[in-house]
């Protein structure tokens, strides 16, 4: 067996009726939604005000009931009803965000996954310690401007979506630099940038085989982001500068990508150390989870970001990708998560990953 994140309390509701499945009115409902209803469970969306009305565009993705609060952070004062309806909180980006890590990881009502990754994604001190010692190869990261030997990304913390990322191409163009709060300098690394969507069952004895279960591939894509990505229409950073425009990284799309077959080991290999540190860390990251990263043009992922739950490039692939549809027909990572929770509860299992 495997290792218990949930207590027999707080899963025991699950395993007398079955799960709703529950998240926030954003982000990736609609597909958490969708693969709901399609194995089986009901579903519950949790807004603000009255329902969004963009459901009744989509009823494959429209929740079967709302809990409407007045503002998300009073979701707390719903966890009773919560209970009564079985509900099993699905997290998601903005889910985190509006509630806050903290308060989510407190939540008196069941997660999937483990609970615990929240507060190792939400510190980036703690991310770099997590991934680095896994060995995973991250971008260099420079104590002070004086030691910078290359391009940079200055980043903020809590940026959200790189608002006020500075980059500069040198330790010069580094000189009368004037942060604004507290930052890292990083190496900015020249390349493609892939977002890969993972999936980690610990419950699985099929495909590859990481720490107990088994880690699959289920999409990737690429972050449309305004209005860096537009720079080079206008040439260089200091013409964008000049224009008044200050760069950013606000996420506006996503496009779909394939990664050349022939790196697919190493990215494999890169999701596989990070499943199996996390389990020495924390007891091991269940579900989804999207390494970030850039392939330098010598063929080396650098990763500068993981995402510890389901991310919204995966709304790209709610009827399968390249690559899920190698793993199972019309598979959406929220799909894979209902048909996680399903077959979890089928075996006896819930504990492993319901916290
Ligand atoms: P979010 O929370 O919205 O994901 P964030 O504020 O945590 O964003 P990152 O995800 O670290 O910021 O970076 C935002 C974007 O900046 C990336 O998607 C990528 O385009 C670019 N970026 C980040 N780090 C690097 C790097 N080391 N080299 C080159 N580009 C980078």
């Amino acid at each position: 067996m495997g290792i218990d994140l949930g207590s027999a309390a707080l899963v025991a509701p699950l395993v007398e009726r079955a799960p709703t499945i529950t998240t926030l009115c954003s982000h990736s409902s609609l597909q958490i939604f969708h693969g709901a209803r399609t194995e089986g469970f009901r579903s519950l969306g949790v807004c603000t005000g009255a329902p969004p009305r963009f459901y009744d565009a989509f009823p494959l993705g429209r929740p079967d009931q709302f809990l409407s609060v007045p503002t998300i952070p009073e979701i707390r004062s719903h966890t009773d009803e919560l209970n009564r309806a079985t509900a099993l909180l699905v997290p998601h980006g903005s889910f985190v965000e509006y509630l806050g890590a903290d308060a989510f990881q407190k939540l008196p009502v069941p997660v999937f996954g483990n609970r615990a990754v929240i507060g190792w994604e939400a510190d980036r001190e703690k991310e770099r310690v997590w991934l680095e010692s896994a060995g995973v190869r991250m971008p260099e990261r420079y104590a002070s401007a004086s030691e910078v030997d290359g391009p940079v990304i200055v980043k903020y913390y809590g940026a959200k979506g790189g608002k006020g990322f500075f980059l500069a191409k040198n330790r010069k163009a580094l000189e009368g630099f004037k942060p604004t709060g507290p930052h890292v300098i990083q190496e900015y690394v020249l390349g493609t940038r892939y977002y890969v969507h993972f999936f980690y069952s610990p419950i699985s004895d099929r495909g590859y085989r990481v720490g107990r279960g088994s880690l699959e591939l289920l999409g990737m894509d690429r972050r449309d982001e305004a209005n860096i990505d537009e720079h080079y229409k206008l040439g260089a950073q200091e013409q964008l500068l000049n224009a008044g425009i200050r760069p950013t990284f606000v996420v506006t799309g996503n496009v779909p990508v394939v990664l050349r077959e022939s790196l697919l080991p190493q990215v494999f290999d890169v999701g596989a150390r990070i499943v199996e540190r996390s389990i020495e860390l924390f007891g091991g990251m269940v579900g989804p989870f999207c390494v970030e990263g850039i392939m330098t043009e010598d063929l080396v992922f650098k990763v500068f970001e993981i995402s510890t739950r389901i991310v919204a490039g995966t709304n790209l692939f709610v009827s399968g990708s390249s690559y899920s549809d190698l793993v199972r027909p019309d598979l959406s990572m929220g799909r894979r998560i209902a048909l996680e929770v399903k077959e979890a509860r089928a075996a006896g299992r819930l504990r492993e990953v319901v916290s």
